[in-house]
């Protein structure tokens, strides 16, 4: 990659800050970044005029579907989505077919990964086949570049088991455990949040607590381990909590939360449109806001957009036989800006913390996140904090349409996207 690209006028935001600066991009790495750049012979210029140029973003929760589930999403156009939404990479989650428990399989997603618009990073399962009964070959899995390891979709029900994983993974380097909260017996038969909503509307719900108990649990693990614990898209005030408390007692634990456990709530359910069917589900008005609230505080390290595309025909299925799940790639960030900078909750540098660079490190990925600085790998966003769309289904990149904000109007639009010095997205049109 030889491709010479300045990004010109925008206001550059990293970990260090916020300055004014032009950006010169050479052989893939970042090699100028000042006041004022002139453009060499034959470089492509992107206008950032207005825009703000920060570290490309990293989703640690997205599922790509391949291999397995092609009529959903692959990996092209889930990254293309990506790329589209900001992300220069994306963790993939291991619940494919067959699941991503083996080398073979990691190397398969790696190997169809270099050819997308995003680094796709590989996650594998906790247990093999995600049965939650038998430990995966973590090691071997840890040797091909895995640091996340989940059954996501799925919860390491089994103590024992989790806790042998946690001691096992102590002594890979970088490896984090990362748990989808939700007690199967408790869980057992819910559709949707358990609470007023469902007793209206005559869904089976699932409690608060299925998520806060397992969170209890594995903190307790954590302390009794001293290995590593990341919860996956946490979604109710009770788990949130308690996060606060045992990162207060130092504790190893992260946590993530979703786009649309910040926006939405459970009185969407209301028409019985799978479309607000999501697991964990969408919960209340009080939970949306403790939610906020933890990605405030620092409780809660990353964004993550628990992207996970169903087809159409999965999705118009009734409420209590339609899949959980929502595309999250494409609106994550203008949700993000909508909702909790607009408003004043988060300033833009703690959103672009949460979207990048907070989520690069926790995943372990030494090339992402910044900072925007000469020598540095040159991945990196540039968007309009500013510009209003509206949400288009047919418009989007992924091979699905489930989305739950279609007819929404969001400020904050991705211009362009860089890949290693290439630019993926040019004014919001996916380059390849
Ligand atoms: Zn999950």
């Amino acid at each position: 990659m030889n491709q010479t690209v300045l990004v010109a006028g925008g206001t550059v935001i990293d970990a260090r800050g916020s300055r004014r600066a032009d950006v010169l991009l050479q052989d893939g790495l970042i090699a100028q970044v000042d006041a004022k750049v002139t453009a060499p012979a034959g470089a492509t210029v992107l206008e950032a005029d207005g825009a703000v140029v920060c570290p490309g973003f990293v989703d640690l929760h997205t599922h790509l579907r391949e291999p397995g589930g092609e009529d959903a999403e692959t990996i092209e156009t889930g990254a293309r989505a990506g790329a589209l939404g900001g992300y220069t990479a994306l963790v993939a989650m291991p619940n494919t077919n067959p699941p991503i428990d083996t080398a073979a399989v990691v190397e398969q997603v790696l190997r169809l990964g270099r050819l997308a618009p995003c680094h796709v990073v590989a996650s594998a399962c906790i247990t093999k086949g995600r049965a939650g009964e038998e430990l995966a070959p973590l090691g071997e899995l840890h040797g091909l570049g895995v640091r996340i390891f989940t059954d996501d979709g799925t919860c390491v029900a089994d103590g024992g088991l989790m806790r042998r994983a946690l001691e096992y993974a102590r002594a890979l380097p970088g490896a984090v455990l990362a748990q989808h909260c939700e007690d199967p017996q408790l869980a057992r038969g819910g559709h949707m949040n358990e609470g007023a909503w469902s007793s209206w509307l005559g869904i089976p719900g699932m409690p608060a607590e299925a998520e806060s108990v397992v969170v209890a649990r594995d903190i307790a693990l954590a302390g009794l381990t001293g290995g590593r614990v990341h919860f996956l898209h946490l979604s109710t005030a009770a788990s949130i909590e308690l996060v606060r408390a045992a990162k207060a007692k130092g504790l190893a634990v992260t946590a993530e939360a979703a786009p649309h456990h910040f926006t939405l709530t459970d009185s969407l359910c209301c028409g019985y449109d799978p479309l607000f069917k999501v697991n964990p589900p969408l919960r209340t008005e009080s939970d949306v806001k403790a939610v906020k609230e933890g990605l405030a505080d620092g409780t809660i390290d990353a964004i993550a957009t628990d992207h996970a595309p169903h087809p159409a025909q999965e999705k118009e299925r009734p409420f209590d036989e339609a899949p959980p799940g929502m595309l999250g790639l494409e609106t994550a960030l203008a949700l993000t800006l909508t909702e909790l900078v607009g408003p004043g909750l988060l300033d833009l540098e703690k959103a672009l913390a949460l979207l990048s660079w907070q989520p690069a490190r926790l995943a372990g990925l030494a090339d992402h996140g910044g900072p925007i600085a000469p020598g540095r790998p040159a991945h990196l966003t540039v968007f309009d904090p500013e510009a209003l769309w509206e949400v288009d289904p047919t418009r989007l990149a992924s091979r699905s349409r489930n989305t739950p904000y279609a007819g929404r109007k969001l400020t904050g639009r991705v211009r362009h996207t860089i890949l290693a010095g290439e630019p993926v997205v040019i004014d919001s049109q996916a380059q390849r």
